[in-house]
């Protein structure tokens, strides 16, 4: 009869208590260019899990849940990724070793829109002293994006900042004056002038400043590599190094810098790669 219970604890222990090596991760049933996920990191280790995909890699810090621990994190795909398939991996270095889990997932493929506009001619053809004030902006963001916090701040429920429609949706590939440029690398969000702007997650504000092509321009850093944006503002609410919460106020639209009219141009950088934000913006308010 003790026996009995003996072995009948230890079946019910063993069913209860994951494997050693038990190294997990969620994946969605397929990625896309130009858009971030979500990957869950399932272990029975403490030890932060380093996830890596398309030459790109980040550090997860996992909390304890009902059966080990778990963390998240938003993985990216630039919008000119052409590959069939991505391939993701877990790595975790534990006392007993390293433990390796690889995942393949197939890549949908979305063809963004061309986008012809005029714009001033100041704006297209840059004098010597506009051009080197936007490299030296420039340099400030890049140098700004090196020295992210590695805590991720925000949820998978990111807040739409204004709740006007879209005039301009991400990736398209935009023509000023007949010349290409970049594809536009977040969306434009119809708004009057004056309308509040929120944080889109919690996070530090690292840039509040004015800039030549963006105007004023709010950059928060959210941690784990996702960084929001929001560009030609009519008033900046928040200062460098603030902290904010999802849906705290840190400004109102405007037209400042290279634009047609009052608008929210906003940005979302996942690990370096400028995403569609839309599908994220999941939160009620
Ligand atoms: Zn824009």
């Amino acid at each position: 009869m003790i026996r009995r219970t003996i072995l009948l604890i230890c079946f019910v222990l063993l069913s209860v208590v994951p494997a050693l090596g038990a190294l997990r991760i969620d994946l969605p049933e397929h990625a896309m260019n130009g858009r971030a996920f979500l990957v869950t990191v399932h272990t029975n280790a403490q030890a932060p899990v380093c996830l890596k995909w398309n030459n790109t890699e980040i550090s997860v810090s996992c909390v304890k849940d009902s059966d080990g621990y778990r963390g998240v994190a938003l993985l990216a795909l630039p919008r000119d990724f052409s590959e069939k398939t991505l391939q993701v991996s877990a790595v975790e270095e534990t006392a007993a070793g390293t433990n390796i889990v690889t995942r393949t997932i197939p890549v949908q493929h979305k063809k963004y829109r061309e986008q012809h506009l005029n714009v001033d001619r100041k704006y297209v053809e840059l004098s010597k002293k506009s051009l080197d004030r936007h490299y030296a902006e420039r340099a400030t963001v890049r140098s700004m994006m090196t020295s992210l916090a590695a805590e991720r701040k925000w949820d998978a429920d990111f807040l739409r900042p204004v709740p006007g429609g879209v005039s301009s949706e991400f990736g398209v590939q935009r023509f000023f004056n007949g010349k290409p440029r970049k594809a536009h690398s977040g969306i434009d969000l119809r708004g009057k002038k004056g309308t509040s702007i929120k944080a889109c997650a919690d996070g530090v504000v690292r840039i509040a400043a004015s800039h030549f092509f963006s105007g004023e321009s709010i950059y928060i850093d959210h941690g784990q590599g996702v960084v929001s944006m929001y560009f030609h503002m009519s008033k900046l609410l928040v200062r460098e190094g603030e902290t904010v919460k999802k849906g705290q106020v840190i400004g109102q639209v405007g037209s400042t810098g290279r634009v047609t009219g009052p608008h929210l141009h906003f940005g979302l950088n996942v690990s370096g790669v400028a995403v569609d934000p839309i599908p994220l913006f999941t939160a009620k308010k």
